[in-house]
């Protein structure tokens, strides 16, 4: 203390008569800082925050000192409450950057560093990029986890079709609640923009499906898609997952940016649930790392998702990372069962469209059909057809299809979402935490199933 010099000293006599006073006390955490007590500084800061807890500045503040004090995880802590709450401020980011970089976390800081400067060129910073591209490549080629590039192969960049479906929701059947949501997060604000911007909203957001298989997860996806006249990006998780240590965080990257380019855009993600951490087929390391890059896509931090709907499916919702239900992620999670009654009834209207139709009593199919699903549904009609078919190459005639053979299809076919809800019914039990199977519950209750 005797040593210190003389600007703190009076500093810190001034702040024992005024405590409270936080301009003072700010003062002399940057005379700390000046005279490279970091530790001490960081302490000063942390008192400040204590009053002013959402000050970025101050945040920023402690981050550097921490990070000069060679407190690299809690400066990582604190820089990534400061991101969460400032996602713009450049430079918070870019020491986070350097943070993970020194932690080794070096995909995170090259996604981090590229979003620094892709907005704020001025701040580049070479030694980082340099060193982070050396040591990705001496990860690529010698991680104990990591499949080494062979020599002159370039991991080939992953290329989503884009489609422009044909089929709107008159071709799918039921899903009524789904359809209303659809209608909320990007119909309705697409036809009326400056209405829902005067409330703060704007086309798209994330819509997460999961049910038993077969039931038009993904036929909806498309569905919406043709509905708004918009393009629509279907990938299965599987898909991105990539052999190279980092190739799948580009994957995602690169399919965000496809969907932003494109937009309006639906961007369908089939088994989301396969990016679940404690996946045993996922390394773990890939697992988090790809898991992150998508909740950050996600928030659009920097970026605009407006006009791009974000939907996935799951039959494994108890795979999912808990972090996907937040907030501006996948904030509706819908319960897709197996068709009722009058939904089974229109699907198979929809899929008899333009098939050459007899008598026909759908609605008598429809009661003797529970449980199936869409998919079910829709090979009861493709057997009956099959039979026809057959039938017709024997005698050269072409019949029309009737309710019996319609029957008889069904009769040969299993309804197939039983089973789905056997090991539902287990999670949906044992592991409903905050009730979020709550429907998957009352829909058991109600006796369909
Ligand atoms: P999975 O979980 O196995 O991916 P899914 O829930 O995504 O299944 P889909 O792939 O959408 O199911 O359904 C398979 C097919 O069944 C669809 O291509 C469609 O032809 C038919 N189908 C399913 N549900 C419906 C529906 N509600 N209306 C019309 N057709 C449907």
């Amino acid at each position: 203390m005797n040593s210190e010099n003389p600007e703190i000293t009076s500093l810190r006599e001034a702040l024992l008569l005024s405590p409270d006073n936080l301009p003072l006390r700010r003062v002399l955490a940057d005379a700390l800082m000046r005279g490279q007590c970091f530790r001490e500084a960081a302490e000063e800061y942390k008192r400040i925050l204590k009053h002013t807890s959402g000050d970025h500045t101050v945040l920023f503040a402690l981050a550097n000192a921490l990070w000069r004090a060679g407190a690299v995880t809690e400066t990582t802590m604190v820089l990534e409450n400061l991101i969460r709450n400032h996602p713009k401020f450049a430079e918070g980011r870019l020491l986070y950057a350097r943070a993970l970089q020194h932690d080794g976390e070096l995909e995170k800081a090259a996604y981090h560093y590229k979003l620094t400067i892709a907005d704020h060129p001025e701040l580049a910073d070479l030694s980082l990029e340099h060193a982070l591209r050396s040591q990705l490549e001496g990860e690529k080629r010698s991680g104990p986890e990591t499949q080494r590039v062979p020599d002159g192969e370039i991991p080939e960049n992953f290329e989503p079709d884009i489609e422009k479906p044909k089929i709107n929701f008159s071709d799918v059947g039921g899903m009524e609640s789904v359809k209303e949501e659809v209608r909320m997060k990007i119909i309705l604000p697409l036809q009326n923009p400056e209405l829902f911007k005067a409330y703060g909203k704007v086309a798209g957001g994330g819509i997460l499906l999961y049910g038993p298989p077969g039931c038009g997860k993904t036929h909806i996806a498309r569905a919406t898609a043709g509905e708004v006249k918009a393009a629509f990006i279907s990938v299965g998780i599987s898909d991105v997952l990539d052999m190279w240590i980092g190739q799948s965080e580009r994957n995602l990257h690169e399919l965000f940016d496809q969907a932003r380019r494109n937009r309006p855009c639906v961007l369908f993600f089939d088994e989301v649930d396969a990016l679940g951490a404690n996946r045993a087929d996922l390394r773990k390391h890939a697992g988090r790392n790809l898991i992150n890059q998508f909740l950050a896509e996600m928030d659009g931090i920097d970026v605009n998702n407006e006009g791009v709907l974000i939907l996935a499916a799951t039959n494994a919702p108890w795979h999912l990372d808990p972090a996907f239900r937040r907030p501006g992620r996948f904030d509706r999670v819908i319960f897709v069962p197996p068709p009722d009654m009058a939904a089974r009834e229109s699907i198979l209207k929809i899929h008899l469209k333009g098939k050459p139709g007899g008598e026909m009593d759908v609605r008598k199919t429809a009661e003797k059909t529970a449980h199936y699903s869409g998919a079910d549904l829709k090979g009861v009609i493709e057997t009956a057809i099959e039979g026809k078919l057959r039938a017709a190459m024997k005698t050269g005639k072409i019949e029309p299809l009737n309710h019996k053979d319609i029957l008889d299809a069904a009769s040969k076919i299993k309804p197939s979402t039983r089973e789905w809800f056997s090991t539902a019914r287990n999670h949906a039990l044992y592991a409903n935490q905050s009730g979020q199977y709550d429907e998957i519950l009352q829909y058991m209750k109600a006796g369909k199933l």
